[in-house]
């Protein structure tokens, strides 16, 4: 009974908890009070259109770009002024837009870059586990491990570029678009990929455009609109939303949500 209590506090504590988050460029305010949390074992989706606002959040979250109110709450610690370094260490990462990944460098060195703000001794000893465990999930990245990344498709480096957040071992990932710019066979790769992490108890926050896609691979979705989030709910109750149909889905979209 103490057992299954403790599991029912675990499942509904709030990893990331945001709470009105304002943020500016110069005089223009991208961000207006935004509040949401995401709890442990959940991968939370933030859908919105282009200059939304998405990627700022997720820049002020990762201590990018600094919030200029509200509060931002990470495994109960306040982090809203902690530098991006500190959030690292702490276990939130980032995997950004455009992949950022080191072109002239092998796939194995990418990786082991990941692995980098770790402690040397943490290093060391997780590295050949830690590999192991990358290529179980992605085992194209073992038939690539010594060739350049920039040879890489661009599936295939978006995989390489989650993969060496992963070797840092975070308690929680921020996606930026991870679907930006793929074609449609290999952005559901990548939502496969997505999938797999989630069912592997990955926490994570996703954010995209491509919004049937990020639903379909979510728990729970929030709709941020000119900096503002303007509906939250289940997958379901969002894709049945008119607002969510026809400002991301299309006019004619009449799917039927299946899980
Ligand atoms: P997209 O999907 O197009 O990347 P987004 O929802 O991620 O959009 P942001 O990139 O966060 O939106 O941008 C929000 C607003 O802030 C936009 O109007 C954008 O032009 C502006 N903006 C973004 N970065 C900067 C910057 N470095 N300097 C000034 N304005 C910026």
């Amino acid at each position: 009974m103490r057992h299954a209590l403790c599991a029912m506090r675990y499942a509904s504590f709030a990893m990331l908890r945001v709470k009105n988050i304002s943020a500016y460029y110069g005089n223009i305010q991208v961000l207006r009070r935004v509040t949401f949390h995401v709890k442990q074992g959940e991968v939370v989706s933030l859908i919105g259109g282009n200059g939304a606002g998405k990627s700022t959040l997720l820049n002020v979250i990762s201590g990018i770009h600094p919030a200029s109110s509200g509060t931002i709450a990470f495994e109960r610690q306040e982090v809203q002024k902690l530098e991006p370094n500190k959030m690292v260490r702490l276990g939130l990462l980032q995997v950004p837009e455009q992949r950022q990944i080191f072109n002239s460098m092998t796939v194995t060195e990418n990786l082991e870059l990941g692995s980098y703000c770790l402690p040397r001794k943490a290093q060391k000893r997780m590295a050949s586990s830690q590999f192991q465990e990358i290529y179980t999930l992605f085992p194209i990245l073992e038939e690539r491990a010594r060739q350049r990344a920039g040879t890489l498709s661009g599936g295939e480096q978006q995989i390489l570029s989650i993969a060496r957040a992963l070797m840092a071992r975070p308690r929680m990932l921020l996606l930026d678009e991870p679907s930006l710019g793929l074609a449609p066979l290999v952005a559901e790769e990548i939502f496969r990929v997505t999938r797999k992490l989630r069912d592997n108890g990955t926490t994570i926050l996703l954010v995209e455009q491509n919004a049937l896609a990020a639903l379909e691979v979510c728990d729970r979705g929030y709709v941020l609109e000119a900096g503002r989030i303007i509906l939250e709910g289940s997958p379901a109750a969002l894709l049945d939303d008119d607002e969510v149909q026809r400002a991301f889905l299309g006019r004619d979209y009449k799917g039927k949500w299946e899980r």
